[in-house]
């Protein structure tokens, strides 16, 4: 790297730092124990994203993963069988969480760039027999991290749904994106939520906070028990209103500006398509998650991330000859040029 060279990080949207105005906002909450249920900036996070999903209640939690774990463990018992995309953050980034916190198996449907019809899922629903295991909920993710940040149609949601209400099977959204998913379509979060029993959503991806998540229901019983697992896993937090803050400033002040990195990211996705060693399909980049292939080159596919590294652009290598960029707010335009100036320069 060359000495005073900036980092352009585009290895995920996680890599946000918070601004000078959400770090304001945070010295500002005020807060409360809140396993007494006693910090008002949690509780008003809670309030404003149970509103905007169209829920009555949510919980804060650390992490998306522990969203994800909370619904499993809610919706389902020990032995039970959850049907999720192959590609799914819940079967490949969650540590086998479902299976050693829930005791539940995967039941791995292959997506289309991570979105799978109402005929697959259908499909994969065990039926009722004393011989078969029982299929105790239905995961989807919008937008589709491992599928390149794809976005689930709407329709094909209520497909799916109306096969999940006539098998009486609850659906849980890892919508850990899902405000990419509503910048780019316009359709309100409440839309998507509203077919599903748990949603959960993260705050410290595209929104710039630091941490933290929430798990929403309309089911106050659900969110109860699941405010009881949340501290057997170890995520019942204190004054957690510091972050719950950064969370209240991310989601007025970071949501609109989703559609920079949107534009950011097929900007990008144009500039690599003219580079003759990478293949790019521009008009599967829906979001802010660009994923190409580097076929046949010489560098093996680490070698070729630490030579982008030397000049100042950071990806990630996600299988085979496969990589990923992931543009964010602190990626501006001019960085983006710069790093198609980098690719261009790198895969000459
Ligand atoms: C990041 C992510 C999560 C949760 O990740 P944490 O790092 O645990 O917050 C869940 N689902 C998807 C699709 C994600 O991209």
């Amino acid at each position: 790297m060359h000495s005073g060279m900036t980092l352009i990080d585009l290895r995920s949207d996680t890599v946000t730092k918070p601004t000078t105005a959400m770090r304001k906002a945070m010295a500002q909450a005020d807060v409360g124990d809140d396993v007494y249920g006693e910090d008002p900036t949690v509780n008003k996070l809670q309030d404003a994203v149970a509103a905007l999903l169209g829920k009555k209640a949510a919980l804060f939690v650390p992490s998306g993963t522990m969203a994800n774990q909370l619904a499993i463990r809610v919706h389902t018992q020990p032995g039970q069988e959850v049907i999720a995309e192959s590609k799914a953050h819940i079967v490949r980034y969650e540590q086998g969480a479902a299976a050693a916190l829930s005791g539940v198996q995967l039941h791995c449907i292959p997506g289309d760039r991570g979105l799978v019809g109402a005929d697959l899922v259908e499909a994969a629903i065990r039926p009722s027999d004393p011989h078969t295991v029982r299929t105790a909920l239905i995961c989807l993710e919008n937008t589709h991290n491992g599928g390149g940040g794809t976005i689930y149609p709407l329709s094909t949601i209520e497909r799916i749904r109306a096969v999940a209400v006539d098998r009486r099977i609850p659906m849980h959204l890892d919508g850990a994106r899902l405000f990419n998913a509503v910048t780019a379509t316009t359709l309100p979060a409440a839309s998507y939520a509203q077919h599903f029993e748990t949603v959960s959503l993260c705050l410290s991806k595209g929104l710039g906070a630091p941490a933290g998540s929430l798990l929403a229901s309309n089911d106050l019983a659900l969110i109860e028990r699941a405010r009881r697992f949340r501290r057997m896993y170890g995520g019942a937090m204190r004054q957690a209103g510091v972050l719950a803050a950064a969370g209240l400033y991310a989601l007025e002040h970071h949501v609109a500006r989703l559609k920079t990195d949107h534009d950011n990211a097929k900007r990008l996705a144009r500039r690599l398509q003219h580079i003759p060693a990478i293949t790019i399909s521009p008009q599967h980049v829906e979001t802010n998650i660009i994923v190409f292939d580097v076929p046949g080159h010489r560098l093996a596919p680490a070698a070729l991330v630490a030579a982008l590294k030397q000049e100042g652009v950071l990806i990630n290598a996600v299988g085979g000859t496969s990589f990923r960029a992931v543009t964010h707010l602190d990626v501006s335009t001019e960085a983006i040029d710069q790093a198609a100036d980098v690719f261009a320069r790198v895969l000459r």
